[in-house]
């Protein structure tokens, strides 16, 4: 089950594996109430691979109601947390064991290569369950000083039920960052995944009760937006939001907060991350190979992808040739081949916003290099061909709004402190990366660009050991990974006592 299936026999095996089709709630998979289904498609085919129970309010009350019978329960929310961190490396194993079926069931849902799929559930999906399950019974309170009539304790306590709502573009990588800490609090869960991406985060229910997770502490509820979505967002008994999506989704998260119970929400979002290449920077192989990866990963469907790319005049010329040659050796196509690169577009909405942005690229003066709007040969999905922009400026759209696809704009300046101004200047503030070989300069721009990861020689968006969030549009305080995602999960309740004058005296006695 868990070994990797060889590539001629992928495609065949692929048709064969399983996939839950019906809502997670209570324990047991069933039907949406409403009877509605929505058909899930294969990005790369165009074809149907089945259909999913449509969720809507209902369901979502539904849901909701196991996750807080659950909560009060407490046979989560209260357990010893090294007994919640058994039944989570019990998980990661379990998806380990599974790591291949969830691959090509990902792969076939979101179009993504079925290599990337493979690395993020073989490996980084099971080492978050691993992770927050191994931090938990080290996660401890505080006790405030104070003089001696008083003991003050500062403890943890599980927020409650918190509603998670994903995006597409790494569907199980997001469902781990967000469930596997809201678990480790001993949280209840009811999550609805991307609607064009439903079918991983079903079998993680599925296997997380094989772990020995007790019903109704997570529920997931496939669904749109529009419904299942705002239903989350609007009810009152959820006493917590964790967002992923867009940044018009986000704002959405507040409005239905403040239109209902005032519940918190976190929000990770949208960005239009630079990539700046200083005059002193080695435009070697290895800057080339992050330059391009850190705008075309993904099919440049990545929240931190690097689209601006801002690089010195003396050295634009020879960046442009090479990162033109090295787009050129992308291999888009059958997501399911490993040697494939990049994948298909998550749906055929989305691969024409992206078309829409190249065309607007044209049209305002960008000037097209490699790409373009052109179909990719032979393949009848969603495909966009890696594209790439020269002559790009701050005030085209192209720069400024993001595109969520293959299309890579560069842009030169003359001196670091315009470089910097030009990259300062976004809505948005995810990441940023910076090539340079002098450190004192590589910490002034670190210290200077407002967002929330900076990685300096090497496109990264750090590890599950860092936080990860964004600045301005891209997010709230809050933060996935690291210790610093608990906090999501947890709130702090003060325990204040007192010493009693009796109590004194009997015990002085
Ligand atoms: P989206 O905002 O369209 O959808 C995200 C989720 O919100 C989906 O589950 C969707 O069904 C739901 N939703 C949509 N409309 C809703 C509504 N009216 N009410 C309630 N819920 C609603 O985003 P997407 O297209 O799925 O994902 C792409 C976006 O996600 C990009 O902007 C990307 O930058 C962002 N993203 C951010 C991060 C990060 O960590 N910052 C990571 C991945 C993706």
């Amino acid at each position: 089950m868990h070994e990797i299936v060889a590539s001629a026999d992928i495609e065949g095996i692929s048709k064969t594996v399983r996939s839950p089709a019906n809502a997670f709630i209570d324990g047991r998979l069933q039907a949406a109430r409403s009877g509605r289904r929505f058909e899930t498609l294969n990005p790369a085919t165009a074809e149907v691979l089945g259909s999913v129970a449509a969720c809507d309010a209902a369901d979502v009350d539904l849901a909701v109601a196991a996750a807080r019978r659950a909560f009060n329960e407490r046979k989560w929310s209260g357990a010893a947390p090294e007994d919640r961190k058994d039944v989570l490396l019990r998980l990661a194993n379990l998806i380990r064991e599974h790591a291949e079926d969830l691959a090509m069931l990902e792969s076939l849902d979101s179009g993504k290569t079925i290599t990337d799929c493979r690395a993020e559930i073989g490996e980084e999906v099971p080492r978050f369950f691993q992770w927050y399950g191994e931090l938990i019974d080290k996660t401890f309170g505080k006790i405030a000083p104070t003089d001696e009539s008083a003991l003050a304790l500062i403890m943890q306590e599980p927020i409650g039920v918190v509603g998670l709502v994903l995006p597409w573009n790494f569907p199980l990588l997001m469902a781990a960052w967000k469930v596997a800490p809201a678990l480790a609090a001993g949280c209840s869960i009811v999550l609805k995944p991307a609607e064009q991406t439903p079918l991983t985060a079903l079998r993680l229910a599925e296997l997380s009760s094989e772990a020995g997770l007790p019903d109704g502490v997570l529920n997931v509820v496939p669904g749109f937006g529009e419904t299942a979505g705002q239903a989350i967002g609007r009810h009152m008994d959820i006493d917590a939001i964790s967002f992923t999506g867009s940044t018009e989704t986000g704002a959405l998260f507040l409005k239905y907060a403040s239109e209902s119970n005032l519940k918190p929400v976190a929000l990770e979002m949208g960005g239009k991350s630079p990539f700046i290449v200083l005059e002193d920077a080695d435009i070697s192989e290895e800057l080339i190979e992050n330059a391009v990866s850190a705008a075309m990963w993904n099919g440049g469907q990545n929240c931190s992808a690097n689209m601006r790319q801002f690089v010195h005049q003396s050295r634009k010329d020879e960046f442009l040739g090479a990162v033109i040659e090295r787009v050129g050796r992308i291999r888009a196509g059958n997501p399911l081949d490993p040697s494939t690169d990049m994948g298909a577009m998550v749906s055929a909405e989305h691969r024409q916003r992206v078309l829409g942005y190249i065309a607007k690229g044209v049209s305002e003066g960008a000037r097209l290099v490699t790409g373009g709007e052109a179909p990719l040969p032979g393949m009848a999905g969603y495909f966009v061909r890696p594209t790439v922009f020269d002559r790009v400026t701050p005030a085209m759209t192209v720069a400024r709004e993001e595109i969520f696809g293959p299309v890579l704009g560069v842009m030169s300046f003359s001196e670091p402190e315009e470089a910097l101004a030009m990259a300062a200047d976004s809505v948005y503030g995810l990441h940023a990366t910076v090539f340079t070989r002098d450190i004192d300069r590589a910490l002034h721009f670190a210290r200077r660009l407002p967002c929330g990861t900076v990685s300096i020689n090497r496109f990264t968006e750090g590890d599950i050991k860092t936080p990860f969030g964004g600045y301005k549009r891209s997010g709230s305080l809050a933060r996935d990974n690291g210790t610093e995602a608990l906090e999501q999960y947890l709130q702090k309740k003060t325990i204040w006592i007192s010493r009693s004058k009796a109590g004194v005296g009997a015990t002085s006695a």
